[in-house]
């Protein structure tokens, strides 16, 4: 079945838990973490309960949830006896990493404890095929790990300072997905996870044991270190092009999706998003853009294209760092400087399918205001359209129209697990039995 557009406020899935049981817990945890482990206090609770939610009209509308207790581990190994200490007392557990996720999804909808992995940042090991960490490690840390070793991640999204446990539980695509993938699809070489069971203990996974622990939000289990693949790093160059119209730039980003070695990442702008991005002399006011982390081999070529395309080149930028720059643009960036440069007004869509480029002007009528942010996925096109927010109806009545017009959405406006949700309930019952593992995740 898939997720609803947006999400509806019940308490199916709620735990039978008070605050003797809270109490308890929160002095088992002072036993195990000591006091500066454990956090109840109104400042830690309201930080604990904080997301990216925000991006969704519809979600900030809502009460998603505040956190009871908040804990805070510094090693791996108290991982599970925190969780045996929550299943004894009943109270759920949402797990925490950087807490940019976009759908309420961090947000623990009964309370409970909030377990907060950013403290485990530590890199255990680099081989030519994979890099593995903590939960905690920054993605940008384990990216710029692997530089030092002469690799580079297959992916990792536009929320650089985001954890590892983060993405692979909460996150999807980024810079790389062009050529990999989604971050279920192979990216992850083994886990280390711990259930919540009264006799919890960290159980390693390799290969296809540990793919079904992907994007699952945390409902199955607890990430607490994690290998994912890496590849040979690559000589990129960064090439921004401006055009006349955003009709120009999608078709020339559709054009050079297809170069050989592909590029990283390529994503494309109408000249009114282009003016709320940060500013820099390669966005050039009142014009669209197209922008790429394009293999040195293949430069000529997209430049090539880009330009014949009617663009104007207006940077070709060396260095690697320059390559999390342009990837810090991309996916929900481009809506959230949009948000951010006028507050109150925009919601987006997540769509995909060739439509967003074919059929651009009909993808963007939806929409009072309509306008696509292109991302090149990996073999199809990926986008963020933007509307004017009016209300919920409005969102959901435009959906039937974009699938109409051959263009799949995804919702940023519900918090269910939304990939294979009866598989990974099937998974649940096994490794949750009681269900406290961030709950009230099923539509
Ligand atoms: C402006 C903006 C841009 C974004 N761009 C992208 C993008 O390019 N690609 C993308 O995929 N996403 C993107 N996101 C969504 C989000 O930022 C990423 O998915 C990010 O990687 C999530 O990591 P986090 O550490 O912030 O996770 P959190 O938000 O803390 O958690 C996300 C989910 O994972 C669970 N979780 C966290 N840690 C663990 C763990 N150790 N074990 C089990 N479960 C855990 C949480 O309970 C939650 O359900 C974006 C969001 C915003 C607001």
């Amino acid at each position: 079945m898939p997720a609803p557009v947006v999400s509806v406020d019940t308490d199916d899935g709620r735990p039978d838990f008070g605050p003797d049981d809270v109490d308890a817990l929160a002095d088992d945890l002072l036993a195990i973490l000591g006091p500066r482990g454990v956090g109840t206090l109104p400042r830690a609770l309201e930080r604990a309960g904080r997301d990216g939610s925000g991006m969704s009209p519809i979600l900030s509308a809502q009460q998603l949830g505040t956190p009871d207790l908040v804990c805070y581990p510094r090693t791996a190994d108290v991982v599970p006896a925190i969780v045996r200490a929550a299943v004894a007392r009943g109270v759920p557990i949402t797990t925490r990493g950087k807490g940019t996720g976009n759908y309420g999804q961090v947000i623990p909808r009964f309370g409970g404890l909030v377990l907060d992995m950013t403290s485990l940042t530590e890199i255990h090991s680099v081989t030519d095929r994979a890099i593995t960490a903590q939960a905690g490690a920054r993605m940008i840390n384990l990216e710029q790990t692997a530089w030092q070793h002469g690799s580079q991640l297959w992916m990792y999204p536009s929320t650089v300072q985001s954890t590892l446990g983060g993405f692979l539980a909460g996150g999807s695509a980024g810079t790389g997905t062009i050529v990999h993938g989604r971050n279920h699809e192979g990216f992850v070489d083994a886990l280390d996870v711990v259930y919540a069971t009264e006799d919890a203990e960290l159980v390693h996974l390799d290969g296809a044991d540990a793919q079904p622990f992907v994007h699952t939000y945390g409902v199955a289990g607890i990430i607490v270190s994690a290998s994912v693949r890496l590849e040979p790093l690559q000589e990129w160059r960064c090439v921004y092009a401006s055009f006349a119209t955003q009709r120009e730039a999608f078709d020339a980003a559709y054009r050079v999706s297809s170069i050989e070695p592909k590029p990283r990442l390529l994503s494309a702008d109408g000249p009114m998003i282009v003016d709320a991005l940060p500013e820099d002399p390669a966005f050039v006011s009142g014009r669209a853009n197209v922008r790429g982390i394009i293999d040195a081999r293949a430069v000529e070529e997209a430049t090539d294209l880009l330009v014949a395309g009617g663009g104007r080149i207006e940077a070709v930028r060396e260095g690697i760092a320059e390559t999390v720059k342009l990837s810090t643009l991309s996916y929900n960036h481009p809506t959230w400087w949009l948000q951010k440069a006028q507050p109150d007004k925009w919601f987006h869509m997540e769509c995909r399918g060739d439509a967003l480029v074919t059929r651009l002007d009909e993808v963007e009528e939806v929409y009072e205001g309509g306008m696509v942010h292109l991302e090149v996925g990996h073999e199809m096109m990926f986008g963020m359209l933007n509307g004017i927010y009016r209300d919920p109806q409005q969102v959901i009545a435009g959906v039937p129209v974009l699938e109409e017009l051959g263009v799949g959405i995804h919702s940023p406006h519900q918090w269910y697990v939304d990939l294979d949700a009866e598989r990974v309930q099937a998974l649940a019952a096994q490794t949750d039995p009681k269900g406290l593992l961030n709950p009230g995740r099923w539509m």
